[in-house]
Parts: structure tokens; C-alpha cells; sequence
């Protein structure tokens, strides 16, 4: 039996970033995952919120994703595309790239951390008690943890095994999704019919003034929504091409795909993130239509919400009921997307009804202030975590200003590479004295002359200190000079007297 202090199963998206987030902090982590090699079988998601590419430069590798992808306006709802490029943050724009090279990506950074995988083998089960969990590998093998963290996406055998709840509603379309030749190839491009939606493209295209123009060669890729919802079967060729019969009257000499996939609009969520010693992250803990293009984000955004807690859990600086605030912060944040793609779902439905619901909502959202809003809540930059009433700041996330500091010129987002929450004092230098946390928390003097905006909310009120969390939100606002800090220095990060 192999030791770690947490098991992670499931090494897509939502495992890596979370055994990055664990390794960064020095936690003994391991992903047990399925796959031989972190090649991904479909295209799945296409790019990167402006939140996520935060998250990513918060750590030091958002530049890895941006030499890879191509920054797009890629927010939007309901097919009406939201402009954030008058927003006021580092990186007002997505990023189009796909998910098997950012996988690749955060798969490079997870190994330079040494993090152990165990690959080509399936979780099959696991028994939790007091002091650990047991897990159950397909080769036999076992593995104990402290914490099992279930990044297994969808159909994930922890969430079942756990016995947690999954409650949502079932799908109300399907669609097939392919890479292919094609003996004709049609004209590339989406098509709406009464059926749903439709569409070719290629692996490898550029964005040009925000349209995405795909290259002349390469292989096709198909989407095309299905007749009947509720298949269980694995897709075919066969259904491919009975799909496209249904839908353009040809199948185009379909031939020779590298992978055929099946997706709905099935929307559910765990009712708990955590159950004991074990947790739900990602796929795992929510599922629902890819429209607005949400899972892979919003999976790698509970894994940097977890990851600092359970690194001060296992470490003994925090208590374990830390982990409850995972799930008291995420899970409504889980819940607004699944909202939001069901509306989006019924928004995208092609009878005339719908069509003059979309034309009313595309006309309100043309005005600024719905535009922002909505942009805000697509892009991830508007979520709130209730930390009780105070400054704007409180609970949001902090935004990347230009520091000046004892070392010079400074980026908020560099101070948090090493993923350890930061005390910024930006009145008088020295004026702050931690020492309890001086292991933990680290304290930086320094000056700030522009103004503090954030995203529709617009200007507030500069701060004179800061009390920043290591997934970039922010804890605490203040006078360095008024009671308080000690409290949500003990909340967040441990007793005076715990060791970091
Ligand atoms: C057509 C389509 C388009 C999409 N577009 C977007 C988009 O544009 N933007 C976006 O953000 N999201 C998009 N998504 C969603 C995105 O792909 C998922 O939300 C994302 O992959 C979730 O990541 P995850 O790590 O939580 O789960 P997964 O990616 O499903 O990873 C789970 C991992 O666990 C492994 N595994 C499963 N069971 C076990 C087990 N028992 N033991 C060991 N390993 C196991 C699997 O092999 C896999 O590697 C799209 C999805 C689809 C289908």
C-alpha cells in the first residue's frame, strides 16, 4: 500500500490544476488517471475565460497558454458575442485554444512540480474512516490518502461511490460531435435548422478580426444534433451518417474518424462538494450543456478554490472544517452556470418563438450596462464569495494592479506564483506586524497611485491595506490599525499558535 497525503482521481483539467495548487504548497499529491499519456480522444473545450488566464498568471503560466492560443472576444450568451475589451483588467479577452494542448500544458507544469501519476488505471473504489481513505486501483493496486479528491469527470465513480446525490434535469438534445474525412467537404461553417445546431470545421484555424477562419487542409469536424435524445449506445459511424442524412440530405462520404462522441444538455449537480474525506472538483461536481463554454473554467477554478485549503488542512495549519467553505463558495457558483446554460439552451431553440426571445435579449444586450453584466458573469470575473458586508473588494476577486515596491516595479499577480496569500499594505510602510503568520502570510509595503476599478462595478474606494487569498480573492480590507485582521488572518490561514 503507497502513502500520499491526497489522492486525486482523474487527471483532466480540474485534477492538474488542483495537484499543481497541492505540489505548489508542498502537499504530497497524486493523480491516479485512466488514459496512458494525457492525449484527449475529441475536441472538447476551445479556449480560456479572461478569469481562468487570471487564475493561470496568478501562478506564473498564463504565458505558456497565450504563446499557444489566440486571444479572441469569445464571451458570450445565447450566440450574442460580449465585448470585454473595455474592462478593466490585464487580459480583457479569452483565448482560443484546445483542450488536448491545454491539458498538455498544465500537464507539463504538474510533472515540473513532481507530482506522481499513476496512469493507465482506473479508481474503482475506495473506503473512508476518521484518520484516511483507502483506494482501490484497477491493477490491484491501493493507495492511502488523508483526502480523495474526485476529478473524474462526469460520470465520475467517486461522486457514486460516495453516495452523493446528483440531482438536475435530463437532457432535452443530443448531439454527435466528430473528427473526419469527408469525400465533399461542404461549406465550413454553423447551421441552424428546426432540428438545433449544426457545423463543420477544421482542427487548425486562425481568428481574424474575431471570426474564427478555419485552415484550407486538414481533418473536418462534424457537430450535428440528433433526432431523438436519450441514445445510451456508443456512437458510430453508422449514427454519424444517419445524423447527417437527417439534417443535409448527404452524409458527404463520411469516412475515417479518429474519434465520434455523443453531448447533451444533461444539467446536474452534486449536492454536496464534500462528503467526510472526500471531495468533488470539476465534471465531477456539475455538468451541463457546453454552450458558453464553462466546464473546463469553471472545473479549474473549484480546483484553485480547494487546492490552498487542502493543502493548510493536511498540513495541520487549518482545521478540516476549512474544506466546508469549498463547497459553501462554489457550489453556488456552480449552480449560477447551470442556470445560465439552460437558459442559453432554451434561447438557441429555432421555432419563431424563441427566435423573437433571442432577438429582445441580443437588443438588450446591445446596451452597455446589460452588456457588461452579462460579459462579467460569462468571463468568471464577476463571482462574489460571501464574506459578510464591508468594501466592494471583500469576497471579489482582487484586481492585478502595478505595485511599487522596496524591489521596484511589481505585478499583484506575481505575488502570488508560490500560491501564499499576501498582505498588502499600501499605507505606512512597516506599519503591520503578523508575527504569528509571518510563516504563512507574507507582508508587502508598497504604493499604489492609479485608481482601483473593477469590473462592472467600476471605481471604488483605494484601500490602505489588503489581505489577499491565494486563489486571488480577497479576504480581509482595512486599516492596519483597526481590530479584525487577526480574526480573518485565524479564519483563513490558522491559529496564531499553528505552525505553516
Ligand atoms: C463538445 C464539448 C465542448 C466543450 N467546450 C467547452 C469550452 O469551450 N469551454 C469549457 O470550459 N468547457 C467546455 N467543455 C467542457 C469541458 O470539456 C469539461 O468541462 C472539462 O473537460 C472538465 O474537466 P474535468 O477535469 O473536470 O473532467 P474531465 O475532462 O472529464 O477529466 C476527467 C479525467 O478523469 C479520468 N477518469 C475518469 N474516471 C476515472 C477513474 N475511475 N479513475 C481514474 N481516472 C478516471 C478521465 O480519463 C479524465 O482524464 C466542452 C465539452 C464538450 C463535450
Amino acid at each position: 500500500m503507497t502513502q500520499h497525503a491526497v489522492v486525486i482521481a482523474g487527471g483532466g483539467p480540474t485534477g492538474l490544476m488542483l495537484a499543481g495548487e497541492l505540489a505548489l504548497a508542498g502537499v504530497d499529491v497524486a493523480i491516479v488517471e485512466r488514459r496512458p499519456n494525457q492525449e484527449l480522444a475529441g475536441w472538447r473545450a476551445g479556449g480560456l475565460h479572461s478569469s481562468t488566464l487570471e487564475v493561470l498568471d496568478q501562478r506564473g503560466i498564463a504565458d505558456r497558454f497565450l504563446a499557444e492560443g489566440q486571444p479572441a472576444q469569445v464571451a458570450g450568451f445565447a450566440s450574442v458575442r460580449l465585448d470585454i475589451s473595455d474592462f478593466p483588467i490585464r487580459h480583457p479577452y479569452g483565448l482560443g485554444l484546445r483542450q488536448n494542448h491545454i491539458e498538455r500544458i498544465l500537464a507539463g507544469w504538474v510533472e515540473e512540480l513532481g507530482v506522481q501519476f499513476y496512469r493507465a488505471r482506473d479508481v474503482t473504489g475506495f473506503t473512508q474512516d476518521d484518520t484516511g481513505v483507502d483506494v482501490q486501483l484497477s491493477n490491484g493496486q491501493r493507495l492511502t490518502g488523508e483526502y480523495l479528491v474526485g476529478c473524474d469527470g462526469g460520470r465520475s465513480l467517486v461522486r457514486k461511490a460516495a453516495g452523493i446525490e446528483f440531482p438536475g434535469w435530463d437532457p432535452t438534445m443530443s448531439a454527435l460531435i466528430a473528427e473526419v474525412e469527408l469525400a465533399t467537404v461542404p461549406e465550413l461553417g454553423i447551421r441552424h435548422d428546426a432540428l438545433g445546431t449544426h457545423g463543420f470545421g477544421r482542427r487548425e484555424y486562425e481568428i481574424v478580426d474575431g471570426k474564427i477562419v478555419y485552415k484550407d487542409v486538414g481533418p473536418v469536424g462534424v457537430m450535428v444534433t440528433e433526432r431523438a435524445v436519450g441514445a445510451t449506445d456508443e456512437p458510430t459511424l453508422g449514427h454519424l451518417s444517419e445524423a447527417l442524412i437527417a439534417v443535409y440530405g448527404t452524409d458527404y462520404g463520411v469516412h475515417s474518424p479518429t474519434f465520434i462522441s455523443r453531448f447533451t444538455d444533461m444539467t446536474r449537480q452534486a449536492a454536496t462538494y464534500r462528503k467526510g474525506r472526500v471531495l468533488l472538483a470539476g465534471d465531477s461536481a456539475h455538468v451541463h450543456s457546453p454552450i458558453g463554454g464553462h466546464g473546463l473554467n469553471t472545473g479549474v477554478q473549484d480546483a484553485v478554490n480547494l487546492g490552498w485549503k487542502l493543502a493548510q488542512v493536511v498540513k495541520g495549519t487549518s482545521p478540516d472544517s476549512l474544506l466546508d467553505t469549498y463547497h459553501a463558495e462554489r457550489h453556488p457558483v456552480g449552480a449560477r452556470v447551470l442556470r445560465n446554460t439552460m437558459a442559453q439552451v432554451a434561447l438557441t431553440r429555432q421555432d419563431e418563438r424563441t427566435k423573437a426571445a433571442r432577438e429582445a435579449v441580443a437588443e438588450l444586450l446591445a446596451m452597455d450596462e446589460p452588456r457588461k453584466r452579462f460579459a462579467a458573469m460569462m468571463s468568471g470575473l464577476d463571482i462574489h464569495y460571501d464574506l459578510g458586508e464591508g468594501h466592494p473588494l471583500l469576497g471579489r476577486r482582487m484586481p492585478d494592479l502595478d505595485l511599487v515596491t522596496a524591489n521596484g516595479p511589481q505585478r499583484v499577480f506575481t505575488l502570488l506564483h508560490d500560491a501564499r496569500p499576501a498582505l498588502l499594505n499600501l499605507g505606512e510602510p512597516g506599519g503591520c506586524d503578523i508575527t504569528p503568520w509571518a510563516d504563512r502570510v507574507q507582508v508587502i509595503d508598497a504604493q499604489y497611485a492609479g485608481t482601483w476599478e473593477l469590473p462592472v462595478i467600476g471605481a471604488v474606494p483605494a484601500p490602505t491595506a489588503v489581505l489577499i487569498r491565494p486563489d486571488g480573492y480577497v479576504a480581509w480590507v482595512g486599516d492596519l490599525t483597526q481590530p479584525g485582521l487577526a480574526d480573518v488572518l485565524a479564519t483563513w490561514f490558522g491559529s496564531p499558535t499553528a505552525r505553516g
